[in-house]
């Protein structure tokens, strides 16, 4: 009878333990997505809201380019916006009252804020930002002012305010036209445009409708929701490093940086540069010295880097040999009238092809290119892609570059000095040096990998591309060790 009770009872206990794991189980794989969903939409109030509705600009290490910084932001409901004591006024009154109010804490016109508040209330908008960086003294204002219906809430910024690789990214459109403007955000405007970042802002409102004190919204965060994005080949610890310096050293000028097997472009900064949240129209218009422009992309005379592609060419022709001798008295006379001066002024005296190189040697040089012709320059330029302006992910708009060369001895002169008939882009220039570090093989510069859209297709923009051999090795080689030397 005993023995009997005992096994009753640990079968008893046998389908509790059964029914408990079950039930544990059933949380476990049936519910544990929506509870893990549900927790994280308590964690989201701490979630940051963003500036902009649009996709993500990535570097090579997905790490953010845009979205990077926080600030605060005021955000009014203009339903629920009012003075306390403004109790039975019209809705116009309430809203221009408001605006006052905080136009006084945030020094700005009321008019304007009153009319971004009467704009969204048009507009069916429940809540409407109206500053996205709001300084201390500002909140404090804000918050102790006697207005209820209005937010400060913590933001993600699009942009640095520094102009972090603001040439590349470029920026969207102010006061509400949220299309991208310059740069990348112009680019890449539909697939950037509109992403739906799951991010939705609702104010929680009591039975009678009326927005809870103290619980004036929060973020609802769809989990699941897709995010376009933009992965570039750009690494934002090198782009740093490069902006860092050329804050200090570069008042005008551009740099760029790019992995010689790959081609892609690592760093491309510009100085000056600029904020992208300033008032663009008046910035163009006090634009002296074209900080809008990127530098990088931009054509200039390449100068002496144009005796590279000069003394590739003369070697692979066989027009000059490593050993050959130059003799530089100061300058290179053409006839009577006509000489062109070393930057050396006094001469460099005798040299090699390499001395002549290391030093820049101007009639060592002209000599060079004279013992070649004008169309052999012309052709190596094509051959090396020189005037080559594609970047991968990055259209122009226009065909800036050329090398151009009349058929006479100064106009050949000038341009292996990289002066008259050669116009070349700081881009262009990046990618010869790397075509000669990889032994004289070329593919064309790259700066964005791939995109993803809304519906999380990803699309590929390089692809797997064979390098092209447009010069030896050998000739290749020799002009790495003589601009090692
Ligand atoms: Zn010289």
């Amino acid at each position: 009878v005993i023995r009997s009770r005992i096994a009753w009872l640990m079968l008893g206990f046998l389908t509790l333990f059964l029914f408990l794991t079950g039930v544990i189980a059933y949380y476990q794989l049936y519910k544990g997505e929506e509870i893990a969903r549900e927790a994280a939409a308590m964690r989201n109030k701490k979630t940051e809201i963003q500036e902009y509705s649009r996709g993500a600009i990535l570097d090579c290490n997905h790490l953010p380019l845009t979205e990077s910084v926080s600030a605060y932001a005021l955000y009014c409901l203009p339903g629920d916006i009012k003075l306390s004591g403004d109790q039975e006024v019209s809705e116009n009154k309430r809203l221009s009252d408001a605006a006052k109010v905080i136009g006084s804490c945030l020094n700005k016109e009321p008019e304007l804020i009153y009319k971004q508040l009467i704009e969204g209330k048009t507009q069916g908008r429940g809540i409407i930002r109206i500053a996205s960086d709001l300084k201390p003294q500002e909140i404090q204002k804000i918050n102790g002012s006697n207005l209820s219906g209005v937010i400060v809430a913590p933001v993600l910024k699009r942009y640095r305010g520094d102009g972090f690789c603001a040439h590349l990214i470029g920026y969207v459109g102010k006061a509400g036209d949220n299309t991208g403007k310059a740069g990348l955000e112009r680019l890449y405007n539909s697939l950037l445009e509109g992403s739906d970042t799951g991010q939705e802002i609702v104010s929680v409102q009591d039975a009678r409708g009326i927005t809870i004190q103290g619980l004036m919204f929060r973020i609802r965060q769809d989990q699941q929701s897709q995010k376009s994005c933009l992965v570039l080949t750009i690494d934002s610890r090198v782009q740093e490093l490069v902006e860092k310096v050329m804050n200090k050293q570069v008042q005008k000028g551009a740099v760029v940086v790019m992995d010689v097997d790959s081609k892609e472009v690592l760093a491309m900064a510009s100085r000056p540069t600029f904020n992208p949240y300033a008032d663009m129209q008046d910035l163009i218009s006090h634009d002296q010295n074209s900080s809008l422009t990127n530098r990088a992309l931009s054509r200039y005379h390449p100068g002496s880097l144009f005796k590279i592609l000069v003394a590739a060419a003369a070697l692979e022709e066989k027009a000059v040999d490593v050993d050959d001798i130059f003799e530089c008295n100061g300058s290179y006379r053409f006839n009577e009238e006509l000489a062109i001066s070393c930057w050396q002024e006094s001469g460099h005296g005798k040299l090699g092809f390499a001395e002549a190189f290391a030093n820049s040697c101007n009639p060592a040089f002209i000599e060079i290119g004279l013992n070649l012709n004008q169309q052999i320059l012309m052709d190596y330029a094509r051959k090396m892609h020189l005037t080559d302006e594609t970047l991968i992910g990055y259209s122009k708009d226009k065909e800036y570059s050329y090398v151009n060369i009349a058929p006479v001895k100064p106009a050949i002169a000038n341009a292996c000095l990289g002066q008259q008939g050669v116009m070349l882009t700081p881009l262009q220039i990046c990618s010869l040096i790397a075509t000669i570090a990889d032994d004289g093989r070329w593919a064309p510069p790259s700066i964005v990998r791939y995109t993803v859209d809304k519906q999380g297709n990803r699309k590929e923009m390089a692809g797997i591309r064979a390098k092209e051999q447009v010069i030896s090795k050998k000739t290749a080689q020799t002009i790495q060790e003589i601009m090692g030397a």
